[in-house]
């Protein structure tokens, strides 16, 4: 007997994620070097991990106000000001959230209403389609082009707005291409999304992690945008805190309103003790950002010389941890590609369509994993690509 009509449509028909699905070959292989997942090598800072310690020995084991502690809102604004260039009131107008994914889902839930679309620039980050799906809207993907180094451009946007448009999410630096967005380029996406009346949810997610002195602009920061923008950030990437499950959401008070009904409910409130950890990562985390940035920007400068050496051709991406090289020289689909690598070469990378089916002819490649594997890594890579082409 089967329950599975029990459960609902719109959740019945969500796929299962792409890396998921990947990852559960991998676990199946030994001795792999992962290029899959997508978080840092590094621990978290040993300072931020005795703030937690601190908290919990200080009997700091009870539920925060439902926005979150105001002393960590206090430093977000002070950090968002200061990075981002935008202000926003502590007291009404920032939310912690258990992760980015967390804030990305109540954004999402408490503005769409069913079959309102929302666009996105595709390859983009697995959960953003079925986050649209899950709150009863429609998925719109706006593909980019290797060409334009997987950055949106305005016309691609504009041919993908309807009247149903009502959202926009951005990732930039983006997962999976480390593309990033010219000041320029964003300012005529701005302009688009006042015409049209879009709301915009930035995840700034990888922002901290932009390399060769590359400017990082906040869409949010752009005249006229503050108020129609949420502006999406967290630890898990620039600190290294994915276990801690914490993030942070910044609105004007119409969204954070509509954002509260659900959190305080669905959720309460985000972890303390990762609430107090969060503090001690804003306030003095910055040099320990520095460093793990530098050795990213070593990584990368590696892995894309690499990768074109091997003549799979790949942009040299300005930020996040992610490479996106083109591998259909090889005759390959990107899954054959990925599934072949794994098995003759034990080298785990994702199939560029996990992120979306203009991601066909890619792979995802993660250098937050240390030099020496890297460098092993390639040699794998060489020796797979030259026996595919015999
Ligand atoms: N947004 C992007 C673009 C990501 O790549 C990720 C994680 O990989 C997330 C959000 C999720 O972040 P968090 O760990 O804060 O939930």
């Amino acid at each position: 007997m089967t329950f599975n009509k029990h459960i609902a449509n719109h959740i019945r028909d969500i796929p299962k994620s792409g890396i998921r699905e990947f990852f559960d070959i991998v676990a199946q292989e030994k001795e792999v070097i992962s290029l899959g997942v997508g978080e840092p090598d590094f621990d978290t800072p040993w300072h931020i991990r005795e703030a937690a310690i601190y908290s919990l020995e200080h009997g700091r084991t009870h539920y925060t106000s439902n926005l979150g502690l105001p002393e960590l809102r206090a430093s977000i604004c002070k950090y968002v000001q200061k990075h981002f260039h935008v202000g926003y009131d502590p007291r009404t107008e920032v939310i912690i959230t258990v992760g980015v994914s967390e804030a990305i889902d109540l954004a999402l839930r408490a503005v769409l209403n069913p079959g309102d679309e929302v666009l996105y620039h595709e390859p983009c980050y697995v959960s953003y389609s079925p986050s649209v799906v899950m709150a009863h809207g429609k998925a719109v993907a706006v593909p980019t082009r290797a060409e334009d180094q997987f950055r949106l451009t305005a016309e691609a946007l504009a041919a993908h707005i309807t009247p149903r448009s009502k959202v926009l999410m951005l990732n930039f630096p983006c997962n999976p291409t480390g593309a990033t967005q010219t000041r320029a380029e964003l300012e005529k996406i701005a302009r688009l999304c006042i015409d049209h009346d879009l709301i915009v949810l930035t995840d700034e997610i990888y922002s901290e992690l932009t390399y060769d002195n590359a400017e990082h602009v906040s869409i949010a920061s752009l005249p006229g945008m503050r108020e129609r923008c949420v502006f999406l950030h967290g630890f898990s990437k620039a600190f290294a805190m994915t276990g801690w499950r914490i993030g942070y959401a910044c609105a004007p008070g119409w969204l954070t309103d509509a954002m509260m009904k659900i959190h305080q409910y669905a959720i309460l409130c985000a972890n303390t003790t990762s609430q107090d950890a969060a503090i001690e990562a804003l306030e003095h985390g910055a040099h320990g950002v520095d460093s793990m940035r530098r050795e990213y920007e070593h990584r990368r400068n590696y892995i894309v010389r690499a990768f074109n050496d091997l003549g799979l051709s790949c942009h040299k991406p300005v930020g996040a941890f992610y490479i996106f090289p083109n591998i259909s020289s090889t005759g390959l689909t990107s899954r054959e590609f990925s599934l072949g690598l794994l098995e003759k070469k034990k080298v785990a990378c994702v199939p560029g369509p996990a992120f979306g089916a203009s991601g066909e002819g890619f792979v995802r490649c993660c250098y937050a994993t240390s030099l020496d594997q890297i460098k092993v890594a390639m040699d794998r890579i060489g020796e797979f690509v030259a026996e595919s082409k015999k």
